[in-house]
């Protein structure tokens, strides 16, 4: 069976190409560029992997092409969505790319892509997240309270809400259009794990490493404060089974996974650096460092382990695993 995967040179949709390879089907990746295709697949068994040019998500009839010349697909996963620090435009950089990405692709499987049986969107933790009032436990009921407006007004809500409208716009095609497909979606939260694909360079690196990184380089030696958005954590190959199962397992359809391996203090991750990683101590923040808070919000990940059979990997696993893959690509971290 084939499966077309969006943002193929994004660090989630690296493993999601893995475990999609890995389990027989044949893929085809989008990427930005020829040159970013090639790379993707140069870097695995490419007689089952293609690649297709989709410059800009946000334009409109983009993914077009792709399924009127590309041969049938199966499935759809599409995580392509920007994912970085610098909002300049909040229209321009997340919203348009956000939402009018999902609405787009949804547009172009209706349109031209009939053998579509199931669609996976990768959403975010982002999307159930109401910072300003805690449910006492987060699971799938939950949304985000973003609007449109809370964005233009403050770019720094442009991500989240992005995330949480193009979600929602993706339920409401489906409730309005009733096309060929089911749906279901991905509400992983901030995401861990070894990176596997060449880098330009450390810069390169997808955000939610960043604070492994700096860690490991030592930039957070004199102290920092706690910068990631949320307290819990999953690892990126527990994100990539759980696409695979809500793409595979008949009763995911019409669900949204919250997908959560646990929660995370920057204290824990220096303390499993340090002593899996003795070479590194001295670069570490050495005391001092935030741990959890008490009032910290609850988690229920019970149906993503139900109906997608995950099994969540530890933090010690995820955190060295992740240092190990940034020293084998940079030894000279
Ligand atoms: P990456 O930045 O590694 O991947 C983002 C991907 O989207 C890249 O392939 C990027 O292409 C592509 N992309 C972004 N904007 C456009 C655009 N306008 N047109 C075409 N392609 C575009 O991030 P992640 O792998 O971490 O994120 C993947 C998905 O997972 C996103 O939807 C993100 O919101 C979601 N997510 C991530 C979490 C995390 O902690 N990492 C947590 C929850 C959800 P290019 O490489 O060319 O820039």
């Amino acid at each position: 069976e084939r499966v077309l995967l969006t943002g193929g040179s994004g660090f989630i949709a690296s493993h999601v190409l893995d475990v999609l390879l890995d389990s027989g089907f044949e893929v085809t990746v989008t990427a930005r560029s020829e040159e970013k295709g090639k790379i993707i697949a140069d870097s695995v068994k490419p007689h089952r992997l293609s690649y297709a040019v989709v410059e800009d998500i946000a334009k409109e009839g983009a993914f077009d092409p792709v399924f009127q010349t590309q041969a049938p697909f199966d499935y759809v996963v599409h995580t392509a969505s920007p994912y970085h620090l610098n909002v300049q435009d909040p229209v321009k950089d997340f919203l348009d790319p956000a939402i009018k990405g999902t609405t787009g692709i949804l547009k172009s499987i209706k349109a031209y892509g009939p053998t579509v049986k199931r669609v996976v969107i990768t959403s975010s933790s982002a999307a159930i997240l109401n910072p300003g009032n805690h449910p006492k436990v987060y699971n799938e009921t939950c949304w985000a309270p973003e609007t449109y407006e809370d964005a233009i007004e403050n770019p720094a809500k442009a991500y989240k809400a992005g995330k949480v409208l193009a979600e929602k716009a993706a339920w409401a095609f489906v409730q309005d259009e009733k096309p060929n497909f089911d749906l279901a979606v991905i509400n992983c939260t901030y995401v861990f794990g070894p990176i596997q694909r060449k880098l330009a360079s450390l810069e390169a690196m997808n955000v939610s490493n960043h604070c492994i990184r700096d860690m490991i380089q030592g930039k957070l030696k004199n102290g920092f404060k706690l910068r990631v958005p949320v307290p819990t954590w999953v690892d990126v190959r527990d994100v990539a089974q759980a696409h695979l199962r809500a793409m595979t397992v008949p009763r995911a359809g019409g669900n949204r996974f919250y997908v959560v391996g646990g929660y995370f203090s920057n204290k824990q991750i220096a303390d499993i650096i340090r002593e899996r990683f003795p070479s590194l101590a001295h670069r570490l923040p050495a005391d001092a460092l935030d741990d959890l808070p008490d009032d910290v919000f609850g988690f229920d990940n019970s149906r993503s382990r139900e109906i997608l059979g995950i099994n969540y990997t530890s933090l010690e696993k995820s955190i060295s695993d992740t240092v190990q893959s940034i020293l084998n690509l940079f030894p000279d971290a």
